[in-house]
């Protein structure tokens, strides 16, 4: 049967049975199928779901911590005991195999774990006789209605790295996930109601640049949160900021792993295996470029030809799958696109990912034959201004540089446009320390390809991989999304102290 998804205001789904303008297929890129449709907000129901925000957001922000915690808390177990469920949406709407979508929930479930910390991220600050007579403090407050638009590729984590912080810090939130696997969103936004948060403090509304514009200028959001590509982030930056608003805007890499001659080399190409086609390299933090020192690039271009030889590549629903098909059949299109335009270049072809086997049927016994399939692919001796090197490519594509020493890989890592994750394999402990610290990428790993920061330590890259100054979750998160820091100075004996409970502790 054909799903619907439709916006989520106010705490229910909105009934638009024949009246939303504007649709956009839902396919199950395994087997190629519509599966349904997703409602495109208009300038209407954005506007319904900021005024049901802005309209929570009294009583919301006077609930004592003690209460948002409680609500919290209950999120959390609701999501920890129905991960499954929400696992099989994602891989349903996504292509990403179960295991991978058990994984991105388990990272966003670390963010809802780490905001039910809530009050003590919250604590400000107090300094008494800042000058003589005159007491200074700082205190966090919610800024009101926020808004938080997401990619395609982690349609559970990538909301759940902002939403439970700004939710617990008092905000009220709507999220516009991507239009392509919707259902995940709505999905969390069942498990607030039934976890007891208030209606309106929680929404969704769907679709695509009509919404997101009209999120971005409506006075009444107060920060934006973006995750997607580096020219959509840029956009989402200049245009929110243009509107006042506090903007972090997270976008695409070009994750280099350089590979040094003294790495262990069976590490370094599982590393480069798992982390180049894990999730078919639809991964922001994804490996895409192989930088190998000489004299290992031969060896290691081995091991890794024999490692993808047995990846098994099939529906994200079968156990063993270990590669699933990639998002659209546009994006397959164009990901393909790139083994030509590498050839044409005149990189060497290693492995060419369209020959490789693709399990026929999906659990269901359904042929997968029309899915959005391309096996994994490495392309060797790359060179920058090649389009397979220039371009973030988000797909099961790998390239490989050759460099003549450790200054030439890190000079090329440094001259690339993104900063989002990199990583070294070495056994030099030195070499790693040198490495971490000349390296201008905002994530780094040593013998760790794909450095994802633990909920407690923010999340970001740097130059064109994020526009703002704040990352997400982590120790960033509360003031990030999104609540405001103040300072005020408090003279002695002033109206205002009367007026205020101050607990004095001696020490
Ligand atoms: P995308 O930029 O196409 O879309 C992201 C969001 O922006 C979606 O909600 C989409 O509906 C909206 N959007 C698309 N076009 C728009 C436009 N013209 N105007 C306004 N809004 C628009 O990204 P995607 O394809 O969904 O996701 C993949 C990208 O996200 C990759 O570039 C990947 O690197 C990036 N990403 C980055 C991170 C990170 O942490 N830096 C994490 C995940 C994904």
């Amino acid at each position: 049967m054909s799903k619907h998804i439709t916006h989520w205001i106010g705490g229910e789904p909105v009934a638009t049975a024949g009246a939303a303008p504007r649709r956009g297929d839902l396919f199950d890129p395994a087997t190629g199928q519509v599966t349904g449709q997703v409602d495109f907000a208009g300038i209407a129901e954005v506007d319904q779901a900021v005024a049901a925000a802005a309209s929570a957001f009294a009583d919301w922000r006077t609930a004592s911590i003690a209460k948002r915690t409680t609500v919290l808390f209950a999120f959390r177990e609701l999501l920890n005991a129905r991960r499954d469920e929400l696992a099989r949406i994602i891989v349903s709407e996504h292509g990403k195999v179960h295991s991978d979508a058990l994984g991105e929930i388990a990272r966003g479930l670390e963010v809802v774990e780490y905001a039910c910390g809530i009050p003590q991220l919250l604590k400000g600050g107090y300094t008494e006789q800042a000058s003589t007579g005159i007491d200074v403090y700082s205190i966090r407050q919610p800024l009101g209605p926020v808004a938080i638009i997401s990619p395609f590729n982690f349609p559970a984590m990538v909301p759940m790295w902002f939403f439970p912080l700004a939710i617990a810090a008092g905000n009220t939130v709507v999220v516009k996930p991507s239009e392509k696997d919707p259902s995940a969103a709505n999905f969390l936004a069942g498990l607030w109601k039934e976890a007891g948060l208030p209606d309106g403090v929680f929404n969704v509304v769907h679709g695509d640049k009509v919404a997101v514009d009209r999120l971005l200028e409506h006075p009444d959001v107060k920060s934006v949160s973006f995750v997607g590509s580096t020219p959509i982030a840029r956009y989402v930056y200049e245009t929110g900021t243009r509107y006042g608003k506090r903007v972090q805007a997270l976008g695409g890499a070009k994750n280099h792993m350089l590979v040094l001659p003294d790495a262990d080399l069976d590490l370094a190409a599982d590393a480069a295996v798992n982390a180049g086609f894990g999730a078919a390299g639809e991964r922001c933090m994804a490996v895409s470029v192989l930088v190998a020192v000489d004299p290992v690039g031969d060896e290691l271009v081995d091991k890794i030809k024999q490692r993808m030889a047995g990846l098994k590549v099939g529906p994200g629903c079968n156990g063993d799958s270990e590669m699933g098909p990639l998002v659209t059949g546009v994006h397959r299109d164009k990901v393909t696109s790139y083994v030509e335009s590498g050839l044409a270049d005149g990189a060497e072809l290693t492995v060419d990912g369209r020959k490789h086997p693709i399990t026929a049927e999906d659990e269901n016994g359904a042929p997968t034959a029309d899915g959005f399939w391309l096996g994994p692919t490495l392309f060797d001796r790359v060179q920058p201004g090649m389009s397979v090197y220039n371009d973030e490519i988000f797909g099961p594509i790998l390239s490989v540089v050759r460099v003549s020493s450790y200054e030439e890989g890190v000079a090329l890592i440094n001259a690339n446009p993104y900063g989002n994750g990199t990583a070294i394999f070495t056994n030099d402990g030195g070499a790693a320390r040198r490495f971490q610290y000349e390296v201008e990428v905002g994530m780094v790993g040593i013998n760790v390809p794909i450095p994802v920061p633990v909920a407690y330590y923010s999340f970001g890259g740097w130059k064109a991989s994020l526009f703002g100054d704040t990352h997400a979750y982590g120790a960033d998160g509360p003031g990030a999304a999104n609540p405001l820091k103040h300072h005020f100075p408090v003279r002695a004996g002033s109206r205002l102290v009367a007026a205020r409970c101050v607990f004095r502790v001696r020490v």
